[in-house]
């Protein structure tokens, strides 16, 4: 028999966990092979999350829970549930019934069939503002072509995934993870599984605009060393203009008009602005690589292998 952990964040879920709870244990139920468990994360709740967790590992040895002593956030909620697991096969979903667990039995099958993750992807926005899905769809164009990792906009945190793939990301070693594009990061055969936006069971969402910026900024500056590099384009660009500027003025002298000594100001002070910002894209180049091995990604991840270790 496999082994199944479920890990669901929990931030002031109390309103939507029973429902939540007696819908995953009834698909549990029709579920044969499994030896599962829920590991439950409370991240800081301030409602009664916690003892609604307690009530339900009372009753049911399945249930297992660990409570943050503060609000860390749905990233380290979802890490802290990842170090606890210690199963076969690994799967993340909300508390809010959101992310259907319904799905879950053709998710494992697709496992059994060979795929290493079996992910969920939102097929529409129904029940998101426009504001929102424009803004999303925006940072996706922009996360994409900025960052090395390719994430899909509709990729979804719920997904199972065998060991080999939750050992690989634990791998990851980094402090503000964005689990989205670690996912996209450490590869491996994924199966989508097209899932329409549900609204929520219970509850409110737990994101606000101010969130949903720094997450977003989160994604783009774990991916990508673009922003320490783009002094080095812009000051090339500034000292290359100044060179245009100087052959213009140059080819009008030498026509025979009067160049105005503005322009040789101009012209230097253009220069000089270009250097620095040439200089400090310099030193970007090298906090870039700094910032790239402080993270202390793996430089590849072994999917199988027959060496003996
Ligand atoms: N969550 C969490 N910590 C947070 C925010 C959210 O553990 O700081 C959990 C929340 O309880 C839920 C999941 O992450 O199970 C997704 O949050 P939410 O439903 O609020 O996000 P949305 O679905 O609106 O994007
Ligand atoms: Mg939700």
């Amino acid at each position: 028999m496999k082994t199944l952990d479920l890990i669901v964040p929990c931030y002031n879920e109390e309103a939507a966990l029973p429902l939540f709870y007696e819908t995953v244990t009834e698909t549990l139920r029709t579920l044969s092979g499994y030896q599962t468990t829920l590991i439950f994360v409370d991240d800081g709740s301030s409602d009664r999350t916690l003892e609604t967790l307690k009530r339900f590992a009372r009753s049911d040895s399945r249930v297992t829970y660990l409570s943050f002593s503060r609000n860390f956030g749905k990233e380290s909620a979802m890490l802290a549930g990842l170090r606890a697991s210690t199963a076969d096969i690994v799967g993340f979903l909300d508390a809010d019934l959101q992310h259907s667990p319904s799905l879950l039995p053709d998710m494992l099958q697709s496992l059994e069939d060979g795929y290493d993750v079996a992910a969920a992807k939102r097929v529409d926005r129904a029940g998101e503002t426009k504001l929102k899905s424009r803004l999303s769809d925006a940072f996706y164009q922009i996360a994409n072509r900025m960052t090395d990792v390719e994430i899909d906009p509709g990729a979804q945190d719920f997904r199972v995934m065998k060991r080999v793939v939750a050992d690989a990301l634990l791998s990851l070693g980094e402090h503000r993870r964005f689990t989205k594009g670690l996912f996209s990061f450490v590869g491996f055969r994924t199966k989508w599984f097209p899932h329409e936006n549900a609204v929520r069971a219970a509850g409110e969402t737990k994101w606000n605009f101010k969130k949903l910026f720094v997450y977003a900024c989160d994604g783009i500056l774990a991916f990508s060393d673009l922003p320490l590099k783009l002094p080095l384009y812009l000051g090339g660009g500034l000292c290359a203009g100044a060179g245009l500027y100087a052959l213009i003025a140059l080819i009008v002298f030498l026509c025979g008009k009067a160049v105005s000594p503005v322009h040789a100001v101009l012209i230097v002070m253009l220069f000089l602005c270009g250097l620095i910002l040439f200089a400090v894209g310099v030193l970007g180049l090298y906090l870039a690589r700094i910032y790239t091995e402080t993270k202390g990604r793996p430089v590849y991840i072994v999917k199988e292998t027959n060496l003996k270790k």
